[in-house]
């Protein structure tokens, strides 16, 4: 496949360049050439050429429940929605997987980590919809779905793998998360922290630590942990975080709609050289899994939060959304348009009036100010051009 005069090449390389009007040469699943006259192929003269977005974490079991539960803090958004799953049936699951993976491909996303369960069936939908996987299979205690031992599926392909993801420190217990830690060796674990103030709050009564300090003092913490949300966390356990080179997953739009009231400590994470990807959460707290609708939103919320315009700029923020998100992880082969990579691409469409006027200088602020995922015109994942998701 050949990518034609590419208008806008958003490399997300290590120097973040932006190339005009150049080719990209993919054989197989790799890309293998970016230059100028490499053949004929599909003409990109008219788009903006990206790495697929990562969105690091979601729920897509749940998507059957977008807009069922609105405007309800966590705890009781929690309760109303676990007894709406439970009456869920396998099928009602795969079927929210599969339109979610539409949307997520739809809006640009070529990658999703998707905590949920009954995942040995469900990957099934992934892998015939295209979309790069990776299910974290949840963990809980005392739920009518959650696994009866920590094993994990097998993984279908290179494409659609699993990982663990024990829900929460106060849904899954110590002894659980241990077994998961040692039963783990090398695979992800995919864990929601510190989302409330009663989370810490609960914490500390139960622990007398704080979450992430009760993490690392039962061994959990090392660079394959990665973490949802991370909103209510001291200086100290940011410490501890960059010491163990665990990984952060943002939600800011969900954090938002479930009144949190806490931001995560963008700043001082990034100060501390901690990983931060960005996630949308589910659909039934968002409700979309339209990442550049994150993109903005996180950018906004930093700017408003720290009194400072320079914070969370276009390029932060795009790179949570790319080069960080592979990096959480753990993947060098994707994130990025340049030379040996996974060809997991997408294109947005120039013609669109609200990324009108354009030019290379102001590209990135565009995907992150203006664009929606309603501009992603192709999308291609491990080289294959997905059909034009919901286009005609
Ligand atoms: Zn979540």
């Amino acid at each position: 496949m050949l990518l034609k005069n590419c208008r806008y090449i958003v490399t997300q390389n290590g120097s973040r360049e932006v190339l005009e009007n150049k080719d990209i040469l993919i054989e197989d699943n790799k890309i293998v050439k970016i230059g100028e006259d490499l053949g004929e192929g599909l003409d990109c003269s008219e788009k903006i050429v990206m790495p697929g977005l990562i969105n690091a974490h979601t729920h897509l079991g749940m998507t059957s429940l977008r807009g069922v539960s609105d405007d309800k803090e966590l705890a009781e958004w929690l309760e109303d929605i676990w007894a709406r799953e439970a009456k869920l049936s396998e099928e009602d699951i795969k079927e929210g997987k599969r339109l979610g993976i539409k949307e997520a491909l739809r809006t640009g996303t070529t990658t999703v980590v998707d905590m949920y369960f009954r995942m040995g069936s469900c990957a099934e939908v992934a892998e015939k919809e295209g979309i790069r996987y990776l299910g974290a299979v949840t963990f809980l205690e005392d739920h009518p779905l959650s696994p009866a031992t920590v094993e994990l599926p097998k993984d279908i392909s290179s494409r659609v793998q699993f990982c663990y993801g024990p829900h929460a420190i106060y849904s899954t217990s110590e002894d659980m998360l241990k077994q998961i830690k040692n039963k783990s060796s090398g695979k992800l674990i995919h864990i929601h922290v510190a989302e409330t103030r009663k989370e810490r709050a609960d914490c500390k009564e139960k622990h007398g630590k704080l979450p992430v300090e009760y993490l690392e003092s039962i061994g959990f913490l090392d660079e394959n942990v990665t973490m949802a949300h991370c909103v209510w966390l001291t200086k100290g356990e940011l410490d501890i975080i960059a010491r163990k080179k665990a990984k952060v997953v943002h939600c800011p739009q969900s954090n938002m709609k479930l009144s949190g009231g806490g931001v995560m400590p963008l700043n001082e994470m990034q100060e501390r050289g901690i990983v931060v990807a960005l996630g949308t959460d589910s659909v039934a707290s968002n409700n979309s899994l339209d990442m550049f609708r994150e993109m903005h939103v996180a950018a906004l919320l930093h700017k408003h939060h720290y009194w400072d315009p320079a914070t969370a700029s276009a390029q932060i923020v795009l790179d949570m959304a790319t080069v960080n998100g592979a990096v959480f992880l753990g993947r060098d082969d994707i994130g990025s348009i340049e030379e040996g990579k996974l060809a997991d691409i997408v294109t947005l469409n120039l013609n669109d009036e609200n990324l009108q006027p354009h030019d290379k200088e102001r590209i990135v602020s565009h995907l992150v100010y203006a664009a929606n995922g309603m501009n992603v015109s192709d999308v291609i994942v491990d080289g294959k051009l997905i059909s034009r998701p919901g286009r005609p």
